[in-house]
């Protein structure tokens, strides 16, 4: 996912992309996809969960 792609609730950068099995797509900020989950599990092919972004050092960071 990229800084373009936008939660379908509240417009902030999506980290949840979510596959749904009857062939569409839904895209949640970290906020709405932990809300949603629950539901989103009985509908979902495929969650993309990329949250773990949020709290990820960057590598440069890392050598400091
Ligand atoms: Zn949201």
């Amino acid at each position: 996912m990229t800084a373009a792609d936008r939660c379908d609730r509240c417009g902030a950068q999506a980290y949840v992309r979510v596959v749904l099995l009857s062939g569409g797509e839904l895209l949640f900020c970290a906020h709405h996809g932990r809300k949603f989950e629950p539901e989103l599990k009985k509908i979902a092919a495929e969650i993309q969960d990329e949250t773990e972004r949020l709290t990820a050092v960057p590598a440069s960071e890392e050598e400091r």
